[in-house]
């Protein structure tokens, strides 16, 4: 007995880690289009969990990730309910896989085995999915996808896409329809993108898919319509007042009343006609001016699709047959180190030109010491390379068979390239860093990192120019960047009157930036975008984090001890003493947020964890969730045992049972009315 709970426990523990992962990669791919791990493995981990669950069904909670599709929409869009949800899709592999899908169709319908069930064939365009909600023919809102219940409202973003028809060219328009769809960006329009982003210094997109999301979820639409976006639409949602009998018959529908349907979609007469479909295109994809994940199969009889229903996380009328990552081989020209700005050295293997999913690869990360040896790579080795899902080109593995002898095993230098300062490998961790915080590389990549999008924003200083900066010996550290002189800089090959003039405005205004960036820019290790802002809520001062002990920063939900002793480490280092003194006597002075919560100082709310589900009455979700920041809480926007209230409103969702299981407080909209109604005026 006590074995049995024994490895109950331990399922329980994968489980646990399981979705920990898939969430923290789920957020990492939906929220900040930057995946680092490549799209089988995340399938792999999810199958890994579907797995378990369907073993052990009495551990499966509302808020796993099979139990949910995509992710919450960002707070800075407002939200928009999609009339009908929008689903995932389960995936098959193989072809043993879509006849097993074929089989569980018919199952559920009690056709025999030897009927034929007609599916559609779509290529999965892999894109940012969209729902167009048309009133009365004239497009009306447009929006993410999101969690599939709610989606960010990106109407502007998108009435920039020309292939979306604002009104449609049909004669007597359902009364209210959505329309599903893919924004995509071809390769080559990425290529420019890329080109252009790498020019001005700034973030490049690893493919198509994190473009074309970025480029949506932007929030000036005026960004939106320089980047070439198109779509292809491929169902419906709601749709009032126009009937169809099956799949096909929507796709040709749309195409008449003016939206861009994908050409190569096909109406298969059984699964062996999909089956030869899907090995058509693992085939022929690469040579397709957009990239597409692979191909989604639909019953293709509507009365079906309505029969087999769904489940929470994906319709059982349909299936997403995923292609496998192109795999190709090619050369180890040399293994270089690269040297980033935490210090960290990476070895990199620079590789013969190859042709990877449409695109050259040059290089591929081999992250460090340990992955080099257990892949055993050496100069000289022909090796095989993915592009993993399109993020990271890397090597998979090497061919032996092609070894002359006269390869050349590669060992991790005992110096850093750039500043020969001997390097260090902290004990329990597998990189090695340079330590010296003034080399070159290091203090390059962190005014690089300074003056990103994410953090200060000084786009006039390029890649190129931070580079000229530091070989100058101009700056060692960014802080140096507000005591540059306009005379020195004009003197510089290249720097016009002009471009001097805007990259001192540029620092300049830098220097009221608010101070999630600022925190965010610090490049202190663990400490991404989202860590900076729930720190900078916080803290509220430079000074007041600087001087925060370990137990006083991991006491913040969703802070770690790791993270928590990285900023103690790195606020006690010279480097971030000298840098904080600089900045001060510079005039950088960071923008505190919320400096409401100051006038409230009694708020019922203070530090507070508050999760809204259903809707309100009184106010929307974003209203709501301002007024709980204004009055000095947090407002999340899953339940976890750091929530102190889940306030609910009408129709709530899966959170309230969440609560519920948690014995988190539970308020109404009138009690939560209640306890903030003394205060309002305050912060109106
Ligand atoms: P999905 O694979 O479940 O498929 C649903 C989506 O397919 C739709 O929302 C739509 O965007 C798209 N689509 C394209 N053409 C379509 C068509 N003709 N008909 C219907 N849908 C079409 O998508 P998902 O739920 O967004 O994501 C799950 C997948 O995303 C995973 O399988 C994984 O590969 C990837 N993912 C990767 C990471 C990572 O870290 N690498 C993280 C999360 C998700």
């Amino acid at each position: 007995m006590a074995k049995k709970d024994d490895s109950l426990a331990a399922v329980r523990q994968e489980i646990e880690r399981l979705r920990k992962e898939l969430t923290e990669h789920a957020w990492r791919y939906y929220v900040l289009n930057q995946p680092i791990i490549s799209d089988e493995e995340y399938d792999q981990m999810f199958r890994r969990l579907v797995e378990l669950e369907e073993r052990y069904p009495q551990l499966i909670t509302p808020d796993s990730p099979t139990q949910r599709v995509g992710f919450p929409p960002a707070e800075e869009f407002a939200r928009v309910r999609h009339i009908t949800p929008m689903l995932s899709l389960d995936n098959a592999f193989n072809e043993e896989e879509l006849r097993a899908f074929d089989k569980r169709v018919k199952k559920f319908l009690g056709l025999k085995e030897t009927e034929a069930v007609a599916y559609t064939c779509e290529l999965k365009i892999d894109g940012l999915a969209v729902n167009l909600t048309y009133r009365d023919g004239i497009l009306a809102t447009g929006a993410t996808r999101g969690d599939g219940v709610d989606g960010e409202d990106v109407t502007n973003n998108l009435r920039t896409i020309k292939t979306i028809p604002l009104r449609l060219l049909v004669e007597k328009p359902p009364s209210v329809l959505e329309v599903r769809g893919e924004v995509y960006m071809t390769k080559e329009d990425l290529a420019v993108l890329n080109k252009e982003q790498q020019k001005k210094g700034e973030r490049v997109f690893a493919n198509t898919r994190n473009a074309a999301a970025g480029s949506v979820r932007q929030l000036d639409p005026a960004i939106t319509a320089q980047r070439r976006l198109d779509i292809f639409c491929y169902g419906i949602g709601v749709c009032e007042g126009v009937t169809f009998a099956t799949q096909w018959e929507v796709l040709e529908w749309l195409k008449k009343a003016g939206f861009k349907v994908n050409p190569h979609n096909k109406l298969c007469e059984d699964i062996s006609e999909v089956v030869d479909y899907c090995h058509h295109w693992v085939q022929q994809i690469h040579a397709m001016p957009y990239s597409a994940d692979g191909v989604v199969v639909k019953v293709n009889r509507l009365d079906w699709q309505e029969r087999l229903g769904a489940t929470a996380h994906a319709p059982r009328w349909a299936i997403a047959y995923k292609f496998p990552a192109e795999q190709k081989t090619t050369k180890v020209k040399n293994i270089v180190v690269q040297v980033g700005r935490t210090g960290k050295l990476t070895p990199v293997a620079e590789l013969e030109p190859v042709q990877v999913e449409g695109v050259t690869i040059v290089s591929a990360t081999l992250h460090n010491e340990d992955q080099i040896k257990r892949l055993d790579v050496r100069i000289g080795d022909t090796v095989i390379v993915q592009r993993a899902g399109g993020v990271i080109p890397e090597v998979v593995a090497v061919v032996p068979e092609r070894r002359t002898g006269q390869e050349i095993p590669f060992t991790m230098p005992k110096v850093c390239p750039v500043c020969e300062t001997p390097v260090v490998r902290p004990p329990g961790e597998v990189d090695y860093y340079c330590p010296n915080a003034q080399c070159p590389s290091r203090v390059e990549n962190w005014i690089k990192h300074w003056c990103s999008r994410g953090a200060l924003n000084i786009e006039a200083l390029g890649e190129e120019r931070v580079r000229q900066l530091v070989e100058e010996n101009l700056v060692s550290d960014p802080a140096d960047l507000y005591f540059l002189q306009p005379n020195r800089l004009r003197s510089l090959p290249g720097w016009a009157d002009k471009l001097t003039k805007k990259v001192l405005s540029e620092i300049e205004a830098s220097k009221r930036a608010p101070l999630s960036r600022f925190i965010f820019a610090l490049g202190i290790r663990h400490v991404g975008e989202r860590v900076a802002e729930i720190l900078a809520q916080h803290f509220k001062s430079l000074d007041r984090l600087a001087k925060a002990s370990p137990q006083e920063i991991s006491q913040i939900p969703t802070i770690g001890p790791k993270i928590a002793e990285s900023v103690v480490r790195f606020f006690q280092s010279p480097t971030a003493k000298s840098l904080l003194e600089k900045l001060k006597k510079a005039g950088v002075r960071p923008r505190a947020v919320e400096v409401e919560e100051e006038a409230v100082p009694d708020s019922p709310l203070r530090g507070k964890v508050v999760v809204f589900t259903g809707e309100l009455t009184s106010w929307t979700r974003g209203q709501a969730e301002a007024l709980v920041r204004k009055l000095g809480g947090r407002a999340a926007s899953g339940v976890s045992r750091q929530t102190d209230f889940v306030v609910v409103g009408q129709n709530p969702g899966s959170k309230a049972q969440k609560a519920r299981d948690l014995g988190v407080t539970m308020l109404t909209e009138e009690e939560f009315k209640a306890l903030v109604q003394p205060y309002l005026d305050q912060v109106s």
